[in-house]
């Protein structure tokens, strides 16, 4: 613990140091734990406030905290935001020149370091475990720790190597931290890293103020656009696409369309990857365009928006993606868009991939899940939530809750195209992709002598009651359902395993009617300003004339994190500055009442933050 500081219990020492007034969920419990010793597993969903988890006892033990984190372009900031609240920090990565490496070795040796970074292949080293046994060790965290599952999605085999603590430094307590919840993984996770004896806190993996809505692809970029415009204006958020070439080129027509977008993806430069994150960290308002190659360990707690322009290749992925919005409890919102091609193309990536037939089972088990999620009616949050094995209520703050999808009797319809199908392949021992499926069934007339030959077919324009989109729904929703399936290099349709009881008029098909434009949230309704212009999605919470102050207070918070070079959220969150409004202190006093006000930020910025409060 700091030389200067008198805070001495994990209460002392959140409220003191951090600012918070209290705990939440399991914090405590695992905070105890490993003050007292104990080795502990952490499952806690992103934004549920795992660092504090390793960085409190840290503080409290005697000796240096390691923190081993894949991130090595990350650690500067998280060292900053640890700085800024007064406690000493430090990383050691291949960024730090050979006399700074040294200089923060003095330090660790010294017993000068409350927490030291750095990345699993650094640890390993013969070099680096000698230098750890000279120092004094108050714990070993290991961030995105399911990073060492290897059927993960973050699999990183530098984390097998860490198995090595448990031997090493076998009286130092080790907790392992991680938002990835499947049983799979946290069974992984135990036995790879040696945590046999470790104590297990599972965390509520609900994010409420995430809003979660999943619409169906009709002009994806309109309506990416239409959400920034009327929800998110000026806000940050990352939008996530599958390949290189569309991340450039969705990047490109935001900017056309006045939205500061910078794409990301691993074909860059390192340089501007470097570049791009410490922007979207340091600036208000950008939006990143990436692979999933971004995001994992950025800490900014104000990301207002994630979007997906692809489908998902797994729940777990979608739930972490999504997860880095809101990370401060304000609304953020969750938004995806897939279509019918997104579950042809997977499928078929899948089908002609390189892995093991396991492997693509796998593969396909987690698509299945994820579409499965997609074309749901009921509540988005119970079946996520049930997918990492916690059972809840319907939750009134994603798409179907707020606006249940209507839905329809698609059994005939279903039945006409599964006879299309069937008589193409009986008859004319011919498969269709899905393209001229919908010609078939609509009579559509676009090359005479397919025309001529079809017309011949007693399936021949029989699905003129729909129109060619309203197939699109219907097929798509089918292919979610396993009752058709898109087959070989061209995905052609055939009959899936599901296909039979419909045909035989044993299952009603029961299909929701596709819509595209969603409801806005809860909260929004409550500030009754109808029609204002929608605003920082932050504020929601806050009626017209405090959101005024709340952004005064966002001005002055910019400047200040321009001059001293670091990120507006360092200064203060926006969760912290809602509060300060809510609370309107007119002392210092009142002000370090506020959660997120500790003692060093009251003593640098109290004074000015009051200043703008009666200016406001
Ligand atoms: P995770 O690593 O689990 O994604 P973080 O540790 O980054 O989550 O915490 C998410 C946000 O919540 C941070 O802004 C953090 O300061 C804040 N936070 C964590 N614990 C508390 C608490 N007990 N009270 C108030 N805010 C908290
Ligand atoms: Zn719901």
């Amino acid at each position: 613990m700091h030389p200067t500081s008198t805070a001495t219990t994990p209460l002392d020492v959140l409220r003191e140091v951090f600012g918070y007034p209290g705990f939440r969920g399991e914090q405590a419990a695992i905070i105890d734990h490993v003050v007292a010793g104990g080795d502990a597993v952490v499952l806690m969903p992103t934004g549920g406030g795992k660092s504090l988890c390793y960085q409190i006892p840290s503080l409290i033990r005697e000796g240096t905290g390691i923190v081993v984190s894949p991130l090595v372009a990350l650690m500067a900031d998280q060292v900053a935001a640890l700085e800024a609240v007064g406690i000493r920090a430090a990383y050691l990565n291949s960024t730090l020149e050979p006399y700074e490496a040294q200089a923060v070795e003095q330090r660790l040796l010294a017993g000068e370091l409350d927490l030291l970074y750095m990345a699993p292949e650094r640890l390993v080293l013969p070099r680096t475990l000698d230098l750890l046994r000279r120092a004094r060790i108050a714990l070993f965290a290991i961030d995105e720790a399911h990073c060492v599952a290897q059927w993960g999605h973050d699999f990183r085999p530098d984390y097998l190597g860490l198995s090595v603590l448990a031997h090493a430094f076998p009286n130092v307590p080790r907790i392992a931290l991680t938002a990835t919840a499947t049983r799979a993984t946290h069974r992984e996770i135990t036995e790879r890293l040696e945590l046999g004896e470790a104590e297990h806190f599972v965390a509520d993996f609900d994010r409420p103020n995430i809003q979660y809505r999943i619409e169906p692809k009709d002009r994806a970029r309109d309506q990416l656009l239409h959400l920034i415009r009327s929800e998110h204006e000026g806000e940050a958020g990352i939008v996530y696409c599958l390949s290189r070439k569309s991340v450039e080129t969705t990047a490109a027509w935001l900017n056309d369309h006045g939205v500061a977008a910078l794409p990301y993806h691993a074909g860059l430069d390192a340089a501007v990857r470097h570049d791009t994150q410490v922007r979207f960290v340091r600036e208000e308002g950008i939006v990143v365009v990436a692979t999933i190659a971004f995001g994992m360990g950025i800490d900014k707690p104000d990301v207002r928006f994630v979007a997906h322009l692809d489908l998902p290749k797994s729940i777990e992925g979608y739930y972490q993606e999504t997860g880095r919005a809101g990370r401060d409890g304000l609304p953020a919102t969750a938004w995806l868009a897939y279509g019918l091609g997104d579950v042809v193309n997977q499928r078929r990536l899948i089908d002609q991939g390189e892995g093991s037939d396991p492997h693509k089972r796998n593969a396909r088990a987690h698509l299945d899940a994820m579409l499965a999620l997609c074309e749901t009616t009921a509540c988005r949050r119970v079946q996520l939530l049930r997918y990492f094995g916690q059972e809840s209520q319907p939750c009134g703050n994603c798409d179907t809750c707020l606006a249940p999808p209507k839905v329809w009797d698609a059994t005939v319809p279903a039945q006409k195209l599964l006879s299309a199908l069937i008589r193409l392949e009986r008859e004319r021992g011919e498969r269709f992709d899905s393209g001229k499926v919908f010609d078939l069934l609509l009579g559509k007339v676009n090359d005479r002598t397919e025309a001529s030959r079809h017309r011949e077919l007693s399936v021949w324009g029989i699905g003129q009651e729909l129109s060619e989109r309203e197939w699109r729904s219907v097929l798509r929703q089918l292919l979610a359902r396993r009752i058709v399936e898109a087959v070989g290099d061209f995905g052609v349709l055939v009959p899936g395993p599901e296909a039979g009881p419909v045909l035989r008029g044993e299952a009603a098909v029961e299909l929701a009617v596709d819509r595209t434009t969603t409801p806005r949230s809860r909260g929004r309704a409550r500030s009754g300003a109808d029609g204002a212009r929608a605003g920082s999605r932050a504020a929601d919470g806050l009626e017209t004339a405090e959101r005024q102050v709340f952004e005064a207070l966002r001005t002055w918070r910019s400047s200040v994190a321009k001059e001293k070079k670091i990120p507006p959220y360092m200064v203060f969150s926006d969760a912290t500055l809602v509060a300060i409004v809510q609370a309107r202190p007119s002392s210092t006093a009142q002000l370090s009442a506020v959660s997120g006000v500790g003692a060093k930020k009251l003593e640098e910025y109290g004074d000015a933050v009051l200043e703008v409060l009666v200016e406001a």
